[in-house]
């Protein structure tokens, strides 16, 4: 038994580093890729050696892209699943990514709607982050991000939409690929990946309707959190009857 208990703390502690890595390697990384932006702007630093700190450069911005394709709202303490009010959870990613939006002109137009599902907020939140931001790389010249909230039967919708670059049947057949990316160095192929592990951790569902050089449509769906609470008691009175 003790040994058991022993294994589960480790487990336990394996979770905790790696909730951990965000913010723990983030500033190093972002510390490194300071001094070597410094080294250059330094004039004794000859062409072949500013190539050399070129690229280490776009490997930091990698580390970092893939940190924040898997751990943008890692914190280091457990998660646990509970009542997430969709609207509050999207103004949140919004306010993240806003900036991003704005280096490209994109406008963000949101009609939220407070239902609540059922999840852990950090994954949810890391979805969601995953989808729109996809949208917004897939709109480099401008337009419009269109996030929608609507109730179908007994399944919140969350309906993300872009005006971008659209993608065709056999690049979203790859969709959720690992590394299956079309942005180079740039992308990590991860990131689509996490979004379908998640949905399905959350028993909802994902459909994809894209156009090449018309735009791309996410229907995300997640099963209502008062429906599964009013089966649950609706079951429990029918248990009761029966007794
Ligand atoms: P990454 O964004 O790092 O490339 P993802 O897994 O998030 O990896 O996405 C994989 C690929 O799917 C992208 O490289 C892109 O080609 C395509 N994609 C995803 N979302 C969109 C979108 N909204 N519009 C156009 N293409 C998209
Ligand atoms: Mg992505």
């Amino acid at each position: 038994l003790r040994r058991r208990i022993i294994r589960a703390e480790k487990i336990e502690v394996v979770g905790h580093l790696a909730a951990s890595i965000s913010h723990e390697v983030r500033n190093p990384l972002t510390v490194s890729r300071g001094f070597m932006q410094l080294l250059l702007q330094s004039e004794r630093v000859n062409y072949k050696d500013r190539q050399y700190i070129q690229i280490a450069i776009e490997e930091i911005d990698r580390a970092e892209a893939i940190i924040t394709d898997y751990l943008t709202f890692a914190k280091p303490a457990p998660e646990h699943v509970e009542r997430l009010n969709v609207k509050t959870e999207i103004e949140r990613v919004i306010d993240i990514l806003r900036p991003l939006a704005n280096m490209s002109s994109i406008e963000i137009q949101a009609f939220l709607l407070p239902f609540a599902v059922k999840g852990e907020r950090q994954k949810f939140q890391q979805c969601l982050l995953n989808v729109m931001k996809n949208a917004i790389e897939a709109m480099p010249n401008g337009g419009t991000l269109r996030i929608n909230v609507s109730i179908d039967k007994d399944y919140v919708l969350i309906h993300i939409s872009d005006t971008g670059v659209g993608m065709t049947k056999e690049q979203i057949e790859r969709l959720g690929e690992p590394y299956f990316t079309t942005k180079g160095t740039k992308g990590t192929g991860l990131g689509m990946m996490v979004v379908y592990r998640i949905v399905e951790t959350m028993k909802g569902d994902l459909f994809i309707h894209s156009e090449v050089g018309q735009g791309t449509d996410v229907y995300m769906y997640f099963p209502s959190y008062y429906k599964s609470d009013v089966e649950k008691s609706s079951k429990r009175s029918l248990e009761q009857v029966s007794c």
